[in-house]
């Protein structure tokens, strides 16, 4: 197992969370800025996540992490999911929820660890919660002013980057690669 992980994004505010999330434990590069952007064409995150991995773990010739991650509301039926970064934004998520009382969510991030098409490994996890009725906060990006974990009164922005550093969707996936990378379980 490599000891060095091209992490496989092109959004600053992601490398710097999982950066933060990793800390020492593994040793993350960022990819070339030259590359490309990889397509994500599916409409599953794990097949995303691991089509942005053999992208660039083929280009480079290197182990690769990726992930892919999405906000799932469940009174629009799984949407904007893995569509959420193309999807328009917060705003546009409180204009499809105007007078729709059922609130429910969750984010989803799916990592993959990937060597060679042959051989990858997937660790997921999720941050359940609600959306709220405004945006409130400035920490985080994306649909982080607008969601409310399970048990909070504060959005994800309000919280900010300490409390998703431990708690987010994606802390609990890089948590449980590191876990397997460190140790092999
Ligand atoms: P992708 O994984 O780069 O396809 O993009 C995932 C998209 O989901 C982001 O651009 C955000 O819109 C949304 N998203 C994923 N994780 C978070 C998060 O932690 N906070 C807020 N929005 C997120």
């Amino acid at each position: 197992m490599a000891d060095k992980w091209v992490f496989a994004t092109k959004n600053p505010h992601k490398l710097a969370e999982v950066q933060a999330i990793v800390g020492q434990v593994l040793r993350l590069e960022a990819l070339p800025a030259d590359l490309p952007e990889a397509e994500e064409p599916h409409d599953a995150l794990h097949a995303n996540a691991l089509a942005k991995a053999a992208f660039y773990g083929e280009l480079l010739g290197r182990p690769v992490l990726a992930e892919d991650s999405g906000l799932f509301v469940v009174a629009l039926g799984g949407q904007p999911g893995v569509r959420s970064a193309r999807y328009g934004g917060p705003l546009r998520l409180l204009q499809a929820m105007e007078g729709v009382a059922l609130r429910r969510a969750y984010f989803a991030a799916v990592v993959v660890a990937w060597w060679s098409p042959s051989k990858y490994r997937f660790f997921t996890g999720y941050l359940p919660g609600r959306v709220a009725e405004a945006p409130r906060g400035e920490g985080g990006f994306g649909y982080d002013p607008i969601f409310l974990p399970a048990g909070e009164s504060r959005t994800v922005a309000e919280l900010g980057e300490a409390w998703k550093q431990v708690h987010s969707h994606r802390a609990q996936a890089f948590q449980k690669a590191m876990a397997y990378l460190t140790t092999g379980r």
